[in-house]
This record gives C-alpha cells, structure tokens and sequence, in this order.
C-alpha cells in the first residue's frame, strides 16, 4: 500500500511516496530531496506531530499575545490545545518565552509567547 505525503520540512514541499505494509506501519519513502524529509515520512506514519501557534487577548493590551509550543506536540492534540490556549488567563507584562500555558495537554510541552508584551 501507498501513501503521498508532502514533506513540510520547508518551502519547497517534496511530495514523498511511503509504502506501508498490511498494517499500515512504514516500509519505505522515496521522493524526499533531503534527509528532513527521510525523517519525517516514518514519523508521520507512527506519531504525526505539529507545532501550534495562535494568538491571544491580553486584558489592558490592544495588542495580541502571538504564542506556540514550544516543541511539536501530537497532531491528535491540536483542537484540545487551542482550547487550553484559549482558557489560558495571562497578565501583562509578558516577554518572549514566558510560559503560557504550562505542559500543554500533558503532554509536558508549554505553549510560550513569542512576543514582548508591556
Ligand atoms: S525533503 Fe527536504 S527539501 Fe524536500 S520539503 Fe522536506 S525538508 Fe524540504
């Protein structure tokens, strides 16, 4: 069996070709242009994984707060960490890299803004 993917390693968007076997586990890729691309295909298949980023309302800033994980989490995941973002309660200040939302989902990532906030 055989799968498309599109590499999202960078712009360029590789389109790969995985088999997999009976089970649907990874056998193989071919049309990756670099070995990001080798990489990810296996891991899609097993545990496809995103970063997330969203913004954020801040009480007394006209300002959004722009945040994201601070590693991929499981795609599975996403919708369930967009609501915790947005649960979230901050205040400001804020500076680049605080925590947001610690251990995002358990899954022991935090969600960190990405921007200063005064
Ligand atoms: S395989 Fe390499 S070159 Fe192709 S999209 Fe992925 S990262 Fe980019």
């Amino acid at each position: 069996m055989e799968k498309i993917l599109t590499c999202i390693g960078c712009p360029m968007g590789c389109q790969l070709t995985v088999t997999l076997d009976e089970n649907g586990a990874f056998q193989s890729v071919t049309g990756y242009s670099c070995k990001v691309g080798k990489e990810y295909a296996p891991n899609e298949i097993a545990n496809p994984t995103r970063m997330v980023t969203s913004v954020m309302l801040v009480p007394g800033s006209r300002t959004p707060l722009s945040v994201k994980t601070a590693r991929a989490i499981p795609k599975r995941l996403i919708f369930d960490c967009l609501n915790e973002i947005r649960m979230a309660t901050i205040a400001l200040p804020i500076k680049i890299g605080d925590v947001i939302v610690p251990n995002v989902c358990g899954t022991g990532i935090d969600v960190v803004a990405t921007r200063n906030l005064k």
